[in-house]
């Protein structure tokens, strides 16, 4: 077994090309083969959020602080909270983000495959992010 302890692996900056604003990962676990799920918390300061993307596997996230939005595309924009749960099935382009004036930070779940977790894609708009 492997316990990693709090406070033992560094924060990253979520990168400009994938998301809007300023945005912290924390990671939690990396894939294990023969696994292949892994987890980070994210915080999403106030009017932060993430490029339009899909996820191979889908992603589970849940909300553990704050205030914040996600959106399916096609759909509308919806209000997250914490101890709320959101599943996005294989393939479904979304994204996800504080509100504007209230950070929000949640834990990703989310399974590779081949490799890839993730396919990135346009940034979300003011006017998307607005609803
Ligand atoms: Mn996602």
């Amino acid at each position: 077994m492997k316990i990693t302890r709090a406070g033992t692996t560094p924060s990253t900056k979520g990168p400009g090309d994938w998301f809007t604003g300023s945005v912290r990962i924390d990671p939690l676990f990396a894939a294990e083969a023969p696994g292949r799920v892994a987890g980070a918390a994210v915080t999403f300061e106030p009017g932060a959020r993430t490029a339009w993307h899909t996820h191979p596997a889908g992603q589970t996230l849940i909300v553990t602080a704050g205030l914040g939005r996600v959106q399916q595309a096609g759909g509308p924009v919806q209000e997250i909270r914490p101890g709320d749960v959101v599943w996005f099935p294989a393939g479904v382009k979304h994204w996800h983000g504080a509100a504007p004036d209230v950070a929000m930070t949640h834990i990703a779940i989310h399974e590779s495959i081949d490799g890839s977790a993730v396919t990135w894609m346009e940034k979300v708009s003011d006017a998307d992010y607005a609803g």
